[in-house]
C-alpha cells in the first residue's frame, strides 16, 4: 500500500487513462528564445513524463495574432507550425505520459498595440488600451480557438486546456469590471458566460468526444468588481454542460494586489475557492497554487477538495516528483521553495525559466546522467548551498566525496534565510540536502574547520572550496559601537535588538532583516490570518477583495528605519514577482525608507547621516549592518600559495550579488564536468 493512494490513483476517461492525479500546470518557459528550442522543449517535457507526471499542460499558445502575450509570443494557428508539437507529443507518449496544449488568448494583457478585450478598458499593468471586440470579431475568435484545438489534436496532443482565468480574455468576459458590453455577450451572467461556453462548444465539436478538454476557471479573481462566487458557480455549471472534461482552477488575476503563489502564501491557502467549484460540477476538478508536497496533494484529494492537483513550479524543481512519491522516496523530492527567483522572476523579465533548486530545468540538453568516467576522491569545504549541491551531484556521479563544514549543521546562509517570516520553505531545502547527502554516502564532517595541512595530508584528487562569504563591514566612525550588530548576529539569534532599529543596506538581506524584526510568522502559517491580512473576502461577493480598501496596518511595537546610499527607490533590485509583496508588508508596518543617505557616525545618540545636504541624527537602540558580503578566501589563498590545484564555487568565488540560485547553478555545472 503506498502512502499517497488518492494522488497515485489513475483516472479513466474511457478513451484515455491518466496514470495518477498529478498535473503539471501550464508555464510559459520561454525556452523557445534559447538555442535548439525544439530539442530543449522535447527534453523538458520528456523529463517530466519520464518522472511519471499524470498530465502535462504546455505553456500557452495563442489562437490568433492579437491574442499573443507579446510580439514574440507563441502562436498555433497554422499546420506549418506542427513539427515541434509532433516531436513534443511523441516524446511524452514514449515516456508513457499524456499532454494537453494550453490555448491562451491574453486579451487586454497582450503587450501589443492591437490588443483586444470585451470592452475598451485598459489594465493597470498594460500601457495599451484594448479595442473592444465586435460581434464578428467574437465569432472569428471562437473559430480561432476551435482551429488551434484541431491543430493540437493533429499534432498528437491528448487534449487542450482553454485558459479562462488569471484575467485573460475569457475571464475579461466573465467579470463585470472588464465587460461593459450591452449585447448578448455582456450584462447578465448568462451573457457574460456566453463567450466561454461557445468556445468550449466549438472546441468539443471540432475535436470530438475522445479528446480531453480542460477549462481553467478563475475560482476567485481577487480584483474589485471581479466575478462573484455565485457567478463563478454558474459559469462552472455552464462550462460542464458545454462539454468540458475537467475544470482546472486559477487563483487571482495578474493585476490582483494579493500574493497568490509566493512563499509567504500559506500552503493550500486557496482550497476554499477550489472546493466551491468542486461542489458545483460532476466532472473532475484540479486544485492549484502553493501545493508542493505529495502529503498535501494527497490530503486535498482525500478530503474532497479536488480530484487532481496541479503543480507547475514543483515539477520544475523535481521532474521525478510523481515517480519518487510512488517509489516511497518522497523525502528525496527536491522541493519548490516558492521563491520565484529562477522561474517567474526570469520569465517576467523576458528571460527563460529554470529553477533555483534544480538548475537543470530548461537546460536538460546540457546535462547527461552518465556516471563520471573516473571516480575520484573529492574534498568539499563548506556545506552552504554551493557545497551541498556540488557534493550531492558529484556523489551521484560516482565520486567519493568528503564534505567539511566548520559549523555544527549544514546549510550556511540558508540557515539565516529560513528564520525570515514567509521563508519557512527553506527548511524543506535543508531537509532535501540532508537526506540526499546521507543516501549518496557523502562523508559529512561537521564542526570541522579543515585547514590546508589536513587537505594536503589526505591527498584528495580534487579539492572544491565553497567557503562562502563574510559580511562586509563598512568603514564608518562608530562601527565598533555596541549598538552595531551584523545581520548574521540578528538572524542567527546570537544578538537581540531594541525597539528602534536602523538598517544600513537595503538589498535582499536588508529587507529580510526588516521583515524578521517586524515578524509575523503566523500570517504565513495560517490561511485565515493570511487572507485577512490581504483583505481577501472568501465569500467573493465582489471578486474576492473587500471593498473597504487597505488592509489594516500590521500591529508592531518596533520601529524600523531602512537606509541606502543610492538615490534609487529602496527595493529596486528585489525579485519582480515578490519584491512588491515585501515592500507592501513593510509599508503597512510603517517602515521608513531613506535613499541617498551618507552615513557619518554611530554613537550613543544613534545613527548620524546626511541626506540632501542636511545632517540628521536618528535615535535608535541598534544599527544592523546589511551592507553585502565579501568572499571568504583565507584557505584558498593558502592552498594556492602552496601550488595546490583547486576549484572555487559560490560566494567564495564571487560574492557580489551572490544568491543561492547562482551558487547552486555553478556547483551543479562543476559537478557535471568533473
Ligand atoms: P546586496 O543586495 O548587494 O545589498 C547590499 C546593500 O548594502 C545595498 O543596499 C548597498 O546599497 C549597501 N552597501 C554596499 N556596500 C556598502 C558600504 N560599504 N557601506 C554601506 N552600505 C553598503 O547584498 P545583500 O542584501 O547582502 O544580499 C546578498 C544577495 O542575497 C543578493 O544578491 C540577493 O540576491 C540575495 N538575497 C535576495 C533576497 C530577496 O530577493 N528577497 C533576500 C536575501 C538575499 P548602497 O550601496 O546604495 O548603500
Ligand atoms: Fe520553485 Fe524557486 Fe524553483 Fe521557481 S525557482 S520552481 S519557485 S524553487
Amino acid at each position: 500500500m503506498n502512502r499517497y493512494p488518492h494522488l497515485l490513483a489513475h483516472l479513466d476517461f474511457g478513451f484515455l487513462r491518466l496514470r495518477n492525479r498529478i498535473v503539471m500546470g501550464a508555464m510559459h518557459t520561454r525556452l523557445e528564445t534559447l538555442d535548439r528550442p525544439v530539442d530543449r522543449l522535447v527534453a523538458f517535457y520528456a523529463a517530466r513524463a519520464r518522472g511519471e507526471t499524470g498530465l502535462i499542460l504546455t505553456g500557452g499558445f495563442a489562437p490568433n495574432l492579437e491574442g499573443r502575450i507579446d510580439a514574440e509570443g507563441p502562436l498555433l494557428c497554422d499546420d506549418s507550425q506542427l513539427d515541434e508539437h509532433r516531436a513534443i507529443c511523441a516524446a511524452v507518449h514514449r515516456e508513457g505520459g499524456h499532454i494537453a496544449l494550453q490555448i491562451l488568448h491574453t486579451g487586454r494583457y497582450a503587450k501589443l498595440p492591437e490588443c483586444v478585450a470585451p470592452s475598451a478598458i485598459r489594465s493597470r499593468i498594460n500601457r495599451y488600451t484594448p479595442r473592444a471586440l465586435s460581434a464578428q470579431d467574437i465569432r472569428r475568435t471562437i473559430d480561432d480557438f476551435a482551429r488551434t484545438a484541431q491543430l493540437a489534436r493533429e499534432a498528437g496532443y491528448d487534449g487542450v486546456e482553454i485558459m479562462g482565468s488569471e484575467g485573460y480574455l475569457i475571464n475579461e468576459f466573465t467579470a463585470p469590471v472588464t465587460n461593459q458590453r450591452d449585447d448578448e455577450y455582456g450584462g447578465s451572467i448568462a451573457n457574460r458566460c456566453r463567450f466561454a461556453e461557445e468556445i468550449v462548444g466549438a472546441v468539443r465539436r471540432a475535436c470530438g468526444d475522445d479528446f480531453l478538454l480542460v477549462y481553467r476557471i478563475s475560482s476567485i479573481d481577487l480584483v474589485e468588481g471581479g466575478t462573484s462566487a455565485d457567478d463563478t458557480v454558474e459559469l462552472a455549471r455552464r462550462i460542464e454542460s458545454a462539454g468540458a472534461s475537467i475544470l482546472n482552477t486559477g487563483i487571482g488575476w495578474h493585476e490582483a494586489p494579493v500574493p497568490t503563489i509566493a512563499a509567504s502564501v500559506p500552503r493550500a491557502a486557496w482550497s476554499f475557492a477550489v472546493r466551491r467549484v468542486k461542489g458545483t460540477v460532476s466532472i473532475p476538478v484540479i486544485a492549484s497554487n502553493r501545493i508542493n508536497t505529495p502529503e498535501l496533494a494527497n490530503a486535498l484529494l482525500a478530503d474532497g477538495t479536488a480530484d487532481l492537483v496541479s503543480m507547475a513550479r514543483p515539477l520544475l524543481a523535481d521532474p521525478e516528483f510523481a515517480k519518487k512519491a510512488r517509489e516511497g522516496r518522497a523525502d528525496e523530492i527536491a522541493p519548490c521553495i516558492a521563491c520565484n527567483q529562477s522561474c517567474l522572476d526570469l520569465i517576467f523579465t523576458q528571460r527563460s525559466a529554470s529553477c533555483l533548486v534544480n538548475p537543470r530545468a530548461g537546460h536538460e540538453i546540457e546535462f547527461s546522467d552518465a556516471p563520471a568516467e573516473a571516480h575520484r576522491r573529492v574534498a568539499v569545504v563548506g556545506a552552504g548551498p554551493a557545497g551541498m549541491a556540488f557534493s550531492v551531484d558529484a556523489a551521484a556521479r560516482g565520486h567519493s566525496v568528503t564534505l567539511y563544514e566548520a559549523a555544527d549543521a549544514i546549510g550556511g546562509q540558508l540557515n539565516l534565510a529560513r528564520v525570515v517570516p514567509g521563508k519557512g520553505e527553506f527548511d524543506e531545502l535543508l531537509r532535501y540536502f540532508r537526506v540526499r547527502l546521507q543516501r549518496l554516502g557523502v562523508e559529512l564532517k561537521l564542526g570541522k574547520r579543515v585547514d590546508a595541512d589536513g587537505l594536503v595530508a589526505d591527498a584528495f584528487e580534487e579539492i572544491v572550496l565553497a567557503t562562502g562569504v563574510t559580511p562586509r563591514v563598512p568603514e564608518l566612525p562608530g562601527i565598533d559601537h555596541p549598538k552595531v550588530v551584523s545581520y548574521v548576529d540578528v538572524l542567527s539569534g546570537r544578538k537581540s535588538v531594541g525597539q528602534r532599529v536602523a538598517i544600513i543596506g537595503a538589498g535582499g538581506i536588508g529587507f529580510d532583516v526588516a521583515e524578521y524584526l517586524l515578524g509575523d510568522a503566523e500570517e504565513s502559517r495560517s490561511p485565515g490570518n493570511f487572507l485577512s491580512a490581504w483583505n481577501v473576502d472568501p465569500s467573493a461577493r465582489n471578486g474576492g477583495l473587500d471593498r473597504d480598501g487597505m488592509s489594516p496596518a500590521r500591529p508592531t511595537s518596533r520601529r524600523v528605519y531602512m537606509f541606502q546610499r543610492k538615490r534609487d527607490k529602496l527595493g529596486a533590485g528585489l525579485g519582480k514577482t515578490t519584491g512588491w509583496i515585501l515592500k507592501a508588508r513593510l509599508h503597512k508596518a510603517g517602515v521608513e525608507m531613506t535613499s541617498g543617505a551618507q552615513y557619518t557616525a554611530i554613537d550613543d545618540d544613534g545613527l548620524h547621516y546626511v541626506v540632501d545636504g542636511e545632517a540628521r541624527v536618528l535615535p535608535v537602540d541598534n544599527v544592523v549592518i546589511c551592507a553585502g558580503q565579501q568572499s571568504e578566501r583565507a584557505l584558498y589563498d593558502e592552498l594556492v600559495s602552496r601550488g595546490i590545484r583547486l576549484r572555487l564555487i559560490g560566494g567564495a568565488d564571487v560574492a557580489a550579488e551572490l544568491d543561492a540560485a547562482r551558487a547552486i547553478e555553478q556547483a551543479v555545472r562543476l559537478a557535471a564536468a568533473i
